[in-house]
Formats: structure tokens, sequence, C-alpha cells
């Protein structure tokens, strides 16, 4: 067991909206598509055949959506009946194109932000991050998120709702398109750190990376995506059983129950004794490494000691740490460690025998950290000024 752990009974508001998780859960649209990019390959097949159109159709449509571009064009050169079928269901096909509320690009011109509008007048963040010959995408998984990390833009404004599959797949080919624009390729990788606990969103989440990862189309493999969590035990269990090979990162902050709680509300639903043994697990049934975030506050969790601590709860685990220097919000008065603190955090570990990663904050000029674009496009739009 961890000491410091809380003992008083957890209530719903502690993990705003997070109880549902897996049993009554909003599925996120996975029972009611209401665009083809809500449909993995066999879906889409089903749907041809319910509809009485056969389902090799379903390869021209996957290539025109992922590959091809759903163009006048294109569509003229599918079969008269998938013609005559597609102008039936225009709003299956244009159903979550998202607007775009802001695309800001950063003063050194590696990273490119976008507020997208979806069709509820929701908006998501979706950043596209540019490393030597490729980009990484990070996507949003819902709008808003329960957790309410209290470091997090995104947790600050709490939970709307989940995102559809399309509305997830839909960020990845708007990022393709923008960075193509732009005379760029190599979009080779995809992150789900934007805004949103991705395992809260589950099924349609998993729904979404297999669309992404489908080698027809987007075919961004299982091997390129990470899957970010704040530690929903559920969610790392189930992906355990399913070993689908995506890589799982788990953001820990804190290497006691108190110290994490008291920065990821959601420690107290799953307390840290319950996690590891998760990761463990998790380790043990996929044969994969896990990946550990630790946002560096100063003063709070980058003390010698308490990587000390992390060491131990890591202890004989296939894990690599990434030690990320915070992301300034409003809502939160931490400041970001020092250069000099976070390299000492660092060689504690290493002494340890746990390899770690300092990561450089990106695009801090586009308020790339998640929650940050609408968090300040909010504030501009009730100013009275058009964001
Ligand atoms: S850090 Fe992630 S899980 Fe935590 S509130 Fe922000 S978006 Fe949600």
């Amino acid at each position: 067991m961890q000491t410091g752990a809380p003992s008083r009974t957890v209530t719903r508001n502690d993990v705003k909206h997070a109880d549902p998780i897996f049993e009554n859960a909003d599925t996120g649209g996975r029972d009611t598509p209401r665009a083809l990019r809500d449909l993995t390959f066999p879906e889409m097949e089903r749907l041809l055949v319910a509809d009485g159109l056969r389902a090799i159709h379903a390869r021209a449509l996957w290539r025109m959506i992922y590959r091809d571009g759903v163009t006048e064009e294109n569509v003229a050169r599918l079969t008269p009946p998938l013609r005559r079928w597609l102008a039936e269901r225009d709003a299956l096909v244009n159903g979550t194109a998202p607007g775009v509320a802001a695309d800001i690009r950063s003063s050194d011109g590696l990273t490119r932000k976008f507020l997208l509008r979806l069709g509820d007048g929701q908006t998501i963040e979706t950043v596209a991050m540019g490393y030597p010959g490729r980009f990484t995408v990070c996507v949003s998984t819902q709008a808003g998120c329960a957790m309410g990390c209290v470091f997090c833009a995104t947790g600050q404004m709490g939970f709307s709702r989940h995102l559809r599959p399309g509305e997830i797949v839909a960020q990845v080919l708007h990022a393709r398109d923008a960075l193509a624009e732009d005379g760029k390729s190599g979009l080779r990788n995809l992150v789900l750190m934007g805004m949103g606990e991705p395992l809260h969103n589950y099924d349609s989440v998993l729904a979404a990376l297999e669309i992404i990862s489908d080698t027809r189309g987007l075919n961004i493999g299982p091997a390129k995506i990470t899957i970010s969590t704040v530690g929903v035990v559920p969610g790392v269990l189930r992906l355990a059983e399913e070993k689908r090979g995506y890589k799982l990162a788990v953001s820990l902050h804190g290497a006691t129950d108190a110290e994490r709680s008291a920065l990821v509300p959601a420690g107290k639903r799953w307390p840290l004794d319950e996690l590891i043994a998760a990761c463990r697990t998790y380790c043990a049934k996929t044969q994969r490494r896990i990946f550990f975030e630790w946002t560096l506050i100063a003063g709070a969790n980058d003390t010698p000691a308490q990587a000390q601590r992390l060491a131990a709860l890591l202890a004989g685990l296939d894990a690599h740490v990434n030690l990320i220097p915070l992301n300034p919000t409003g809502g939160f008065s931490g400041s970001a460690t020092s250069g000099v603190a976070a390299t000492e955090f660092q060689r504690v570990l290493k002494s340890a025998g746990i390899p770690s990663t300092v990561r450089q904050r990106r695009g801090i000029d586009v308020a790339a950290g998640c929650g940050q674009l609408r968090t300040e496009r909010g504030r501009v739009v009730v100013a009275g000024v058009s964001a």
C-alpha cells in the first residue's frame, strides 16, 4: 500500500462525471453513427450490405474519404449505385467535418495549433508538432475533461461531452490536410494527449484508432500511436486484455497518493497501488513498455526525495519516465521546475536504473498546453471580440 492514502469515501464530486466509466457511459455516438467517419471498415461494409449494396464498395468509399478526399471529381468516379447512396446520405459523409475557430502557428514554425468547432458548437484543440522529417498530431478525445487535474486548463473547464469516433478521426484528417497545404508531409505519429481522458471514452477512442491505423486509409500504425491516461484503471486493464499494440502513457505526477491526489483528483478514485498493479498486468500481458508522464512543478513534485519515491514505485516495471516542465495556466499558480532541478531529478532516476527524458515544452506562444487555446479564445469571446 502507498502511504498517505485518503481514508474517506470518494464521491462523484471528487472526480466529476468519472463514475459512469464502463457502466452506463455515454458511448460517444458508437450506437448511432452520424457520419461515415464514425465507422470502422467492417462497420462500413455492414452498412452498405444492409442498404442493398455490395461490401466491396467499402474499399472505394474508404479510399476517397481517407486518401483522395471527398471532392466532386472523386465522387463522380464512384459507381452510379454508390453515388446515389451517397447523395441520399450527404449528412453521413459531411456530418463530422469541423469548422476552424482558430489556426495559430508558433514563432519557430514547428507547431501549429487548431481550435476546431464541432457541429454542436463545442470547440476542441488539435496540435501538429514538427520534428526532423516527420509530424506528430495531438488530438482531443472529449470536449472538456472530467478528471480535474489542477494544473490543466482543460481540467479547469470541466466536462462537456465525449467525442464521437468521427470527431477524433476528423482532427487527424484536418491536421494532415492543413500540413499538405503548407507543402508538408510525413504525419507519422499520433498522441492522444489533447483535451479529455481517452480511457473515459474507451469505445469511441478505440474505434477511432482502428480507423486511423487502417492500412487502406490514414495508415498510422499502432506502434506510432500513444494513448495517454491519467490512470483510469479499468481502461488500463481492458487495454491489457485486448492487446491492440498502441503505446500507453500513464500520468503520475506524484509518487504517494496524497501528493498525487493533490494534483490529480482521479488518484482518489484509483490509488497508486491499484494503478501500478494494473500497469504490471499491462506489461505482463502485452510485453510492452509503459511510459510514465511526470509534469515537473517547482516546489511541488521536483525534489530528489520525490524522484527516489518514484523510482521505488516503478521498480521492476518496464518503464520510461517523461519529465515535462509545467506549461503555466491561468487557473493554477504553480511554475515550471528549473533546468537544474529537472536534471537532478533525472539523475536520481538514472541511478535507480529508471530511464527518463526531459521533454521540451513546445509551442508556448500558441498556447499548446491542452485546453489553453480554448480558454484563451473563450475569454476573447466574452470580451465581445470574435474569435
Ligand atoms: S491533464 Fe488530461 S486527464 Fe487531466 S484534466 Fe487535463 S485533459 Fe483531463
